[in-house]
């Protein structure tokens, strides 16, 4: 059951709020629901599931009472679906993340039964604006970044394949930070997202399990061994619906949400003690209430890996509980379900899953390891050493003292095997589950592979380094085991959903085949060079612009014009992805204007968004360096609309769904080697954006398939940052051989942009000249290069939008149902 749905108190008050003034003003403006039977429907739910009349309800009553009206259909789906595939004993996927960024559901919902229309109506007919009530929805903000909204791709398209599976994750009462900007800088507020409950869950009290830590593990006479826990809590499923597309099937997802076994100590309430009373409650709870807000940084506390562990338990005791209900035997459980490892973040599974079989299904190791290896999947994330988790020894073994005991069997085993197979010694040390080299740490990443049957890199220049560099020697032991995956992004809420306008269109052009198989919008090549086409194209991307620029006017109070060309990085702010790259260029490209305002330049709107780690300083100072030089650039009247910057507060997926339709150019410009694939990448050259980019992660693909004539390339590749790095990289060397840059940055650095506090970009610009680990001074050159093609590009007009239909057309197969196809077949054996 849903819960805060309770009739509420005070029903009938009037205040005006904004949030919540009720939409019909008087009586006489009740309308009227005459003969819609859904629109009764909605009332019904309204009146006795809300415990409001039509007069009193506020929009979040209306928001409440369609999810629970829309949810009744889906609940008949679900139930369909759940039971067809026990009857056909069919193999279930389970994907196990810490992070499912799912966004707002019930637009998603409405589009994928086929509903949006009839639902609008009815609400309609009641008074009530089905778009506003869609707006006031809560972001599910259950992730960081491009990893988390993976898995909320990956789940609706396992419903779209109709392929039977569960998502398993933590419900975080507050998800990620809400950003809010001070002055520029980045505070971080608690995200609310439950705070007016939540009508798409279903907690699920009767499946719950015990979670223990700590402890000690005793041998028994019969000779097995007992863990004795020091404290245990319970892991209780609250699950939400995931809706495939034209409905076919609904698939769930659960999260787990801590609770104390007891939760109130009776005997400290009596002696006076309240909050002692309490504390196991608030310990349990502790667990499942935020997400760490790490992307490609390190968490490394311990309630991190309680978090890992909490959720990977649960979630295998489930699975293990269902396969045994369902088909009796659990030698069967690899033929039956699939594991897949969303990263390295439920790693401790392997181990969990093997203390099952060992401990409470009395298998011997040899046959327990083998049942282990067939289930798991394992999908790598990043090659950056900081962001590869790795547990101190005895942290991990306080916490899981069982869990270190079958980390060392398994080791053992695994070392057995390399020096058979011929492993010298340093590859033994960098295949070995321990990292000996200063404090001894658990490596989460081999324990991954070594207990998986396949292990995926997410883009083929990922993959290929997979194999080069952190698993090279894994991979020569287990030469079959690593395959890649390349990303996808679901086209239901990244094109149909976010892009109405751009979706019909492309309907009068080449039918609707695309929304059933993606890769058909390559139809839409045949329209590329048609002039009457690239004008319907160009008026749809401006009126999407014209809705960005209004919601930018509404947010920040800036005026853009939406003939400029918008140029458009959001991603989560990180030194490898290069938000600096682009300010700095952007800082030259405002010197030469000032210099030169008798040139023909293109007008340009540069819009950033992105959230930084709360401990990354460096990002931090990014995003207040991103503001300091729109605050000076926005208000220059020499520049005029030449040149507008802005920096969007509180980057999320409803967010990017705003601005993406909106863009021109999509900014993917990380150092070479270090972006695993991105997936921002191919939700703008779906929206008809060109792609200024590195060949790196996913961008060599999507070079592959728009062709290099429809992309903007610069830099160095891969292997030139990687021979570059070898050779000792000179930046300073790099700096002064270019003025532009090195104008740019000692201005920077001067306090021009910063005269409230001229020093406070001295580190910052002093580290590019130190280090400049991401090589932003090599590549500074071919970067201001390619803006200017870019500039060039977009000065002919036709040309400009040729290219980006082409790119429309040719991205079909970045949709995240040919990627599900893929695991499907290769890994899981589903399909
Ligand atoms: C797609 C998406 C990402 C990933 O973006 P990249 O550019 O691939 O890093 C991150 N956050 C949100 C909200 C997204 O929708």
């Amino acid at each position: 059951m849903a819960r805060d749905f309770g009739p509420a108190a005070g029903t009938h008050q009037t205040g005006p709020t904004i949030r919540g003034a009720p939409l019909a003003t008087s009586p006489a403006a009740l309308p009227v629901a005459d003969a819609n039977p859904l629109a009764d429907a909605i009332l019904e739910t309204l009146v006795h599931r809300i415990g409001k009349d039509q007069r009193a309800a506020r929009p979040h009553d209306w928001l409440a009472a369609t999810i629970l009206t829309v949810r009744n259909d889906i609940i008949e789906k679900w139930m369909t679906s759940t039971r067809e595939a026990h009857a056909k004993g069919a193999k279930r996927v389970y994907y196990l993340s810490l992070e499912f960024l799912i966004g707002r559901l019930l637009r998603d919902a409405l589009a994928n039964l086929g509903q949006t229309h009839d639902i609008a109506g009815a609400l309609k007919s009641l008074g009530v604006d089905l778009a506003v009530i869609e707006e006031i929805e809560p972001d599910a903000a259950l992730g960081n970044g491009g990893l988390g909204r993976l898995a909320a791709c990956f789940m609706e398209s396992l419903a779209s394949l109709d392929l039977p599976a569960y998502g398993y994750g933590i419900r975080y009462v507050n998800g990620m930070f809400r950003q809010r900007l001070d002055d520029g800088f980045q505070v971080e507020l608690p995200e609310n997202w439950l705070q007016h409950g939540n009508p798409w869950e279903f907690e699920r009290r009767e499946s719950a399990y015990f979670v223990g830590f700590g402890g000690e593990v005793i041998g028994t006479d019969t000779g097995h061994v007992h863990w004795k826990v020091g404290e245990a809590v319970e892991a209780m499923a609250v699950d939400t619906p995931m809706v495939g597309w034209r409905g076919k099937r609904v698939n769930t997802l659960r999260l787990w949400t801590a609770r104390a076994l007891d939760p109130i100590r009776l005997d400290r309430f009596n002696e006076g003690d309240f909050t002692g009373a309490l504390s196991g409650q608030l310990r349990a709870e502790t667990l499942t209430r935020v997400l760490y807000p790490n992307d490609s940084t390190a968490a490394g506390q311990e309630l991190r890996l309680r978090q890992e562990y909490f959720f990977s338990s649960a979630s295998i005791q489930d699975i293990v509980r269902r396969h045994v209900q369902y088909f009796g035997d659990i030698r069967t459980l690899p033929d039956k379900a699939a594991i897949q490892l969303n990263d390295t973040h439920p790693a401790v599974s392997v181990a969990e899953l093997m203390r099952l079989l060992i401990d409470f299904h009395e298998f011997g190791f040899d046959e327990a390891w083998d049942i282990t290896k067939r289930t798991f999947g394992y999908t790598n994330h990043t090659l950056l050493p900081e962001a590869l988790e790795s547990w101190p020894l005895p942290l991990f073994e306080r916490l899981l003292p069982r869990h270190m005991q079958l980390v060392y069997a398994i080791n053992a085993k695994l070392l057995r095997e390399a020096r058979a197979a011929g492993s010298d010694e340093t590859a033994i040390k960098a295949i070995s589950l321990i990292d000996e080299g200063g404090e001894r740490r658990v490596r989460m990443a081999n324990l991954a592979f070594a207990g998986s049957h396949s292990v995926n890199g997410v883009a083929a220049l990922h993959t290929d380094l997979m194999k080069q560099t952190v698993f090279a020697d894994l991979h020569k032991l287990y030469p079959d085991r690593i395959n890649n995956k390349t990303n996808g992004i679901t086209p239901r809420r990244w094109l149909q959903q976010c892009n109405p306008g751009l979706t019909s269109l492309i309907r009068e052009a080449i039918g609707d085949a695309f929304c059933d198989d993606t890769e058909k919008l390559d139809a839409l090549a045949a329209h590329a060079d048609d002039a009457a086409f690239q004008q319907k194209f160009a008026a749809v991307k401006r009126d999407n612009k014209v809705a960005l620029a209004k919601h930018l006017k509404d947010l920040i109070g800036l005026r853009v014009d939406p003939d400029a060309m918008f140029d458009v990085q959001i991603k989560r702010i990180h030194e490898y992805k290069r938000q600096l790259l682009n300010i700095v260029e952007t800082v030259a490209l405002y010197d030469q204007i000032r210099s030169h305002p008798e040139r023909d330049w293109v007008p340009r709107v540069k819009l950033f968004a992105g959230k930084a780690a709360s401990s990354y300083h460096n990002a931090k100072l990014i995003i207040k360096l991103a503001g300091d030089v729109a605050r000076r650039v926005n208000a220059d009247p020499a520049v005029g609309d030449l040149l507008k910057v802005a920096f969007v507060p509180n980057y999320n997926v409803s967010l990017a769904e705003k601005i993406i339709p909106a863009a021109d150019l999509s900014e993917q410009i990380s150092t070479a080697g270090m972006e695993a694939s991105g997936t921002g990448n191919m939700k703008f050259a779906m929206n008809g954006a060109l792609t200024i980019g590195t060949l790196d992660g996913a961008n060599v693909e999507i070079r592959d398939h728009v062709g290099a004539e429809n992309i903007v390339i610069f830099g160095m590749t891969a292997d030139e940052v990687a021979a570059k790095r070898a050779g000792g990289y000179n930046p300073r060397e790099a700096i002064e051989a270019s003025p532009e840059l090195g104008q740019a940055l000692a201005a920077i650095a001067s306090g021009v942009f910063s005269p409230d506090d001229p020093d406070r970009y001295k580190g910052l610009m002093g580290g590019l000249y130190d280090g400049d680990w991401f090589m932003l001074a090599a590549d500074f050159d071919s970067y201001a290069a390619a803006q200017r093609t870019v500039d060039r590009r977009w000065s002919n007009r036709s040309d400009w939008n040729s290219a980006t239909i082409r790119n429309v057309a040719r991205v079909g197969w970045f949709s995240s149902d040919r990627t599900i196809r893929e695991y499907a077949k290769d890994i899981w054996g589903v399909l």
